[in-house]
Formats: C-alpha cells, sequence, structure tokens
C-alpha cells in the first residue's frame, strides 16, 4: 500500500510534462503592468475547469490612504485584475491555505540582448527561459499543479485552499493589498517567489519615489545664464547616497540584515531629462527605490526622505532660489517583516522540503525587497512562507527557472498543504491507474 504522499510525489510526475506546457502558454502572456488581463482569463479558465469558484476583481484605489497595505500609484486600474479562485474543503476541521503569486512581471529590457525573444518561452535543456519564468509564473503553475497532484492521487484537501493570481506585485503590491481586504486571507499564506528552494526570514520594507528637478534652459554659447536639470538631477542622487549610507549603518545589531553588504538599497531606475542635444536642459526626472527595516513605519521613513530633500534645497547653493526639487511617492509604500521562527506552518513546510530533498534541512535568509507577503504577515499576521524554485536572471537578460528544480518545489508544495489542510480520500474516484 503506498502512502499518500507518495500518491502525490508520483501524480506531480505524471502531470510535469503538462505542467511545463502550461507555464510555456502563460509566459507566452506579456503581462507587464496593467496589460495582465490575458494571462488572468487564461488563468480563471484554468481555475474554474479545476472547480474552484474564482472571484475576478479590479485592483482598489478607492483604498489608498485610507488603508495601511495600500501605496501610491501613477496607473488607473480600469484593466487591473486580480483572481482568486477557492476550493472549500469537503471534509471538516482542516487549517486553510492561500497560495499567492503574482502574475505581472517587469519589461524585458533590450530584447534583442536575449538568445530569445521575452516572451517566447525557450526550453534548453534543464532550463525554460521567459519573462516572468522565473518571477514568478513557475510558482503560480506550481501552486495550480501542485493541487492537481492532490487530486489526480484520489484525494481532496479537509481544509480551504485558495489560488491567488494579484498583479501590481512589482510596483504598489495594491493587487495582493485588495485581496487581503476583500477578506481572501487564510490560517497560512504561501507565496512561491523564487527563492532557490529556501525560506525567506525577513524582508525589507521599501518606498518608491519619483524626484523631479528644474533647471533653466539656455543656449550653450551663454551657460551660464542657465542651469542644467540633469546635472542637479546627478548631484540630487549623490546626496540620496548619504542618506543611503545612514540608512545601511542602521543595521547594526538588526539580527537578519547586520550581514548584509546593503539591505536598503537606494537604487535609481529610471531616468530621463532634456529635450535637446545642445540645449541646457529644463527639465529631468528619476524614479527609484529605497528599503528600510521590519518593524519600521513606512510613512515615518518617508517623512524622512521628505526631510533630507528640504535639507539639501536649504544648504546646498545649487538649489537655491525658487524650488528645483520636487519629490512624490508613486508606488509601494510598505513595511517589511519577519517569519517569527518555529510556527506550525514553518514546521510544515520543513518537513516536506525534507521529504523532497532526501532528507536535507531547509535553509532560511533574509530577501531585502518588497514581497506581496508582507500585506499577509504585517496586516494579518499570518505565517507568510515564501519559498519556490532556482532561477537565475529575474528582472534580467535571460530569465530562466530550472526545470528540475520546479518539479520538486511542485512535490514540497503538495505535500505541504496536504499535510497543513490535512487529506482525505475520494470517496467517488478511486487512486488513477493510469500510467
Ligand atoms: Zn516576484
Amino acid at each position: 500500500m503506498t502512502s499518500a504522499h507518495d500518491r502525490i510525489i508520483a501524480a506531480v510526475d505524471r502531470l510535469f510534462d503538462e505542467q511545463v506546457e502550461f507555464l510555456e502558454t502563460l509566459i507566452g502572456f506579456q503581462s507587464l503592468r496593467t496589460e495582465e488581463a490575458a494571462a488572468q482569463d487564461f488563468i480563471a479558465k484554468a481555475l474554474t475547469d479545476r472547480g474552484f469558484t474564482v472571484s475576478r476583481f479590479r485592483t482598489d484605489s478607492s483604498k489608498i490612504g485610507e488603508h495601511p497595505a495600500f501605496s501610491p500609484t501613477t496607473v488607473n486600474y480600469d484593466n487591473s485584475w486580480n483572481l482568486v479562485g477557492l476550493k472549500t474543503s469537503t471534509g471538516n476541521g482542516g487549517r486553510s491555505l492561500a497560495f499567492n503569486s503574482h502574475v505581472d512581471v517587469v519589461p524585458a529590457g533590450s530584447k534583442d540582448r536575449w538568445a530569445s525573444p521575452p516572451f517566447e518561452p525557450r526550453r534548453d535543456g534543464d532550463w525554460l527561459y521567459g519573462r516572468g519564468a522565473g518571477d514568478m509564473k513557475a510558482g503560480l503553475a506550481a501552486s495550480i499543479f501542485a493541487l492537481d497532484a492532490i487530486t489526480s492521487a484520489g484525494l481532496s484537501l479537509s481544509g480551504e485552499v485558495q489560488v491567488q493570481s494579484v498583479v501590481e506585485e512589482e510596483i504598489t503590491g495594491n493587487g495582493a493589498a485588495t485581496a487581503f481586504a476583500l477578506g481572501f486571507t487564510a490560517d497560512a499564506v504561501l507565496s512561491p517567489e523564487p527563492t532557490d528552494e529556501q525560506l525567506v526570514r525577513a524582508n525589507a520594507g521599501v518606498i518608491k519615489f519619483r524626484l523631479e528637478t528644474r533647471g533653466r534652459p539656455a543656449h550653450p554659447r551663454e551657460p551660464e545664464s542657465g542651469q542644467s536639470a540633469i546635472d542637479l538631477m546627478i548631484r540630487l542622487i549623490g546626496h540620496l547616497r548619504v542618506l543611503e549610507r545612514q540608512w545601511i549603518a542602521d543595521r547594526a545589531g538588526k539580527r537578519w540584515f547586520q550581514d548584509l553588504v546593503n539591505p536598503v538599497a537606494l537604487t535609481i531606475g529610471t531616468i530621463s531629462g532634456g529635450d535637446w542635444i545642445a540645449s541646457i536642459p529644463s527639465d529631468c526626472v528619476a524614479e527609484g527605490r529605497i528599503g528600510f527595516y521590519p518593524g519600521e513605519d513606512p510613512k515615518v521613513r518617508a517623512r524622512e526622505v521628505e526631510a533630507f530633500i528640504d535639507l539639501i534645497q536649504s544648504e546646498d547653493p545649487a538649489f537655491a532660489g525658487e524650488r528645483l526639487v520636487t519629490l512624490s511617492w508613486v508606488g509601494v509604500m510598505h513595511a517589511g517583516y519577519e517569519l517569527p521562527e518555529g510556527t506550525d506552518a514553518e514546521k510544515t513546510l520543513r518537513s516536506a522540503h525534507a521529504a523532497t530533498h532526501s532528507g536535507t534541512d531547509l535553509d532560511a535568509y533574509v530577501m531585502a525587497c518588497y514581497l506581496d507577503a508582507a500585506v499577509f504577515s504585517v496586516h494579518g499576521n499570518i505565517p507568510s512562507l515564501v519559498y519556490g524554485p532556482i532561477t537565475e536572471n529575474i528582472h534580467g537578460i535571460d530569465e530562466r527557472v530550472n526545470l528540475s528544480s520546479l518539479r520538486r518545489v511542485t512535490k514540497t508544495l503538495a505535500l505541504f498543504a496536504a499535510d497543513w489542510c490535512g487529506i482525505q480520500e475520494n470517496e467517488q474516484s478511486a487512486p488513477p491507474a493510469k500510467p
């Protein structure tokens, strides 16, 4: 008599080719910000076909500024759709679980530097390439196929399970915030982000900003009459590095962060300025982010940045005169979290991981960036486990996910769901005997 675990693992193997084909189709949807609807339709159909009750809802902008899980946005959410597929338990008393994934992806960067087009998935040996392959469509597909494996093994979960497919993770977190505010929570959340088969012990809070500098345009024959907005921006970014160094120094004594080189990175992600090669530029815009530590209020950190910019404008003569700098908040403004050690959810994941890794213990590490798990952890006090496959070059060129790792992770997710929610034999269907 094979154990339920063995049957589930065999089912993941049996379904794995189909899972990779499903993932390839999903990668083919160019689910950039506000362009996720087609990918969501594909996921909605997949969940409906599997017997989930599917809720489809727009990202909510009405709660920005009102509900602490929400962050400022610069886009309209008319075409910004989230999904939750829900399966109620057929038994009783099992714990509930929500798999949380984001379907949005970041732009591909220079497409001509990819070995193959970023939205045309390509398999090469044990790797699958494509934008979003790792971050995190592989995880989204894995959560669906982990649950398929349980069904295919002739079993069903004793607790309610959700498959969440949200948007906006890469910029504001407002997709997860909307799901949370609508009550899509559970006794545990598992987010299969690309973590190289490790558990995220803590993440950073993040605030995202836009800076605009206003120069004085002029002809280069009389440069002294002008002031370059681009030069001002470069100078301003230099000043901000001082703030970053102060925040890095704050890591001392912070248990999970003190050994990281830079847990609060200030990065400038976009910059543009000027409108003519031979004019002194009048305007420049830069956008970026800076991290901070769990337990700190994002609004307090934002006020610190605002005060710092005010200080620069009053102390650096280059910024003297009329207000030459405008600062605005344009994306995530959210606290980080630390996953408490030793929760039942973590113990359950540890044993599932050990079962699929020849007894090897699960490692934990710090991911110093925003994660949607923070919404559930910070505002819901829900154990939120971030654990997913081995990937390379996420947000970079030639992003790829390792298929052997994805198979192991899918098994771990399936065993985790089975052990966390509990399982029972399906009365109507015997365990499938087909090859
Ligand atoms: Zn991600």
